[in-house]
């Protein structure tokens, strides 16, 4: 019951977030292009943090004297910190609501639901990457093919679980950007961000090492203060780091997430021990990963749980959602299974799901020999399985004896028809298989 309420509390805390922002007008403003940096009333998120997110609010102390818990130096992954700022900004502390359900993806039924298996229909995304450079158009952020390695990364990491990124790459001449100072963030993604209802937006920049994205329950996710931010450096080593802040985007906490983001030891701490019903609903909400802290060793970290007195076990420092992403390789089946269900109730707007093919051009007609037509077109979709060709007769004033003449293979852009004697059009349509495209405008002969 303690629980529950403390999760109505926590959505009442976000319905009031989402409220602000769209009276701040920062949601759902697609195409603006404004430079002005934001400077009334809604308090930039990442003025005063930015700066000092190496300062973990709720971490316990992870270094000792072996080294074997150092985590990476800098802190590079800035989500959650980014995240608790923003909801401090507008009032809520993130300890009063630390694990609570935020939608329906939070429940382990539905998240088990949602682990794909080879039959799942893959999930393809679509990314707007904005790469930045001097305004002389030099020093850019990354190179064309630093990003297509970096997006071939991130197809490689996720082709397991049925997810997969398509992308376009917008290289942006922004001296004031190219190295993104601490409050302007805001105004960056306010002045490039591109439709970030339909794409993932990515901005790589010079940020001084941090990396963040935002998750799906956040109310910027969808809108143009949403996406991730990459470090240059780290984007162009293609290393797991994108991996890592797509993750966030799609709905994943970090694995240490109930160790180190949580009031220590308190009702949402994660204990070494706990069973997988706690697992499944403190934490990182997977309980296939165990309880960890923000080591960045790719072994168990040394010492014990504080809370439980339980040495760390079997922790999944392997795992793209921690901090060794020097030997991440894994993402696990709930954290999967989150990424789906998340998807499902919030970001379809990115999917890039099938459509029908693109229509036709208008058919050209030729008289043949023999009273042959030769009907041809332009092929104008990349997609379609095949064409279907259709005629009618002039009978009077009317057109009659409409007939499917012709079911054609793909790429098709001719076919020689027998019609006989009389006046005739055809129109042609492309179809594949989600279903058929506009039909072409007619063509008329006489014949
Ligand atoms: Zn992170």
């Amino acid at each position: 019951m303690k629980q529950q309420t403390k999760s109505l509390r926590f959505v009442v805390g976000l319905l009031a977030i989402a409220g602000l922002l769209a009276m701040a007008g920062v949601r759902g403003v697609a195409g603006e292009r404004s430079e002005v940096v934001s400077a009334g009333a809604k308090p930039d998120c990442c003025t005063a943090t930015l700066a000092s997110m190496a300062g973990q609010p709720f971490a316990i102390a992870q270094i000792d004297s072996s080294g074997k818990n150092s985590p990476t130096p800098g802190e590079w992954c800035w989500t959650f910190q980014r995240y608790v700022a923003n909801l401090k900004d507008h009032g809520i502390n993130y300890a009063d609501g630390a694990c609570a359900e935020l939608g329906p993806a939070d429940d382990p039924v539905n998240r088990d639901a949602a682990i794909p298996t080879l039959d799942t229909p893959i999930k393809t995304y679509r990314l707007s990457i904005h790469v930045f450079r001097e305004n002389d158009g030099s020093n850019p952020a990354a190179s064309q093919a630093d990003v297509d390695a970096a997006v071939a990364r991130l197809n490689a990491d996720y082709a397991t679980w049925r997810i997969q990124f398509i992308y376009e790459t917008n290289f942006i001449n922004s001296t004031r950007y190219r190295t993104l100072r601490s409050n302007e963030e805001t105004g960056m993604k306010r002045a490039y961000a591109n439709s970030p209802g339909t794409k993932l937006n990515v901005y790589v920049v010079n940020t001084g090492g941090g990396n963040w994205g935002t998750f799906p329950w956040d109310p910027d996710s969808l809108g143009l203060q949403g996406g991730i931010v990459m470090h240059d450096a780290a984007f162009v080593a293609a290393r797991a780091v994108f991996t890592h802040e797509a993750g966030h985007c799609l709905g994943l906490w970090h694995t240490f997430h109930g160790v180190t983001e949580v009031p220590q030891c308190g009702v949402c701490y994660e204990p070494v021990g706990r069973t997988a019903e706690e697992g499944d609903v403190t934490g990182d909400r997977c309980s296939d990963t165990n309880p960890t802290t923000n080591s960045g060793f790719c072994g168990d970290p040394a010492g014990t749980d504080p809370c439980s007195g339980n040495p760390w076990v079997s922790t999944p420092f392997n795992n793209y959602m921690g901090y060794a992403l020097s030997c991440a390789v894994e993402f696990t089946p709930h954290q999967a299974g989150r990424m789906h269900a998340w998807t499902t109730d919030n970001l379809t707007g990115w999917l890039n799901l099938p459509a029908a093919p693109a229509a036709p051009g208008k058919p050209t007609l030729t008289r043949l020999s023999g009273g042959q037509v030769l009907v041809t077109w332009a092929d104008n979709s990349p997609d379609e399985d095949g064409f279907r060709v259709q005629r009618e007769k002039k009978s009077g004033p009317n057109w009659i004896n409409t007939l499917i003449i012709a079911t054609l293979g793909a790429n098709t852009t001719s076919y020689t028809d027998a019609p006989g004697s009389g006046t005739f059009r055809y129109r042609v349509q492309a179809f594949n298989g989600v279903g058929g495209s506009a039909w072409s405008a007619w063509a008329q002969i006489k014949n």
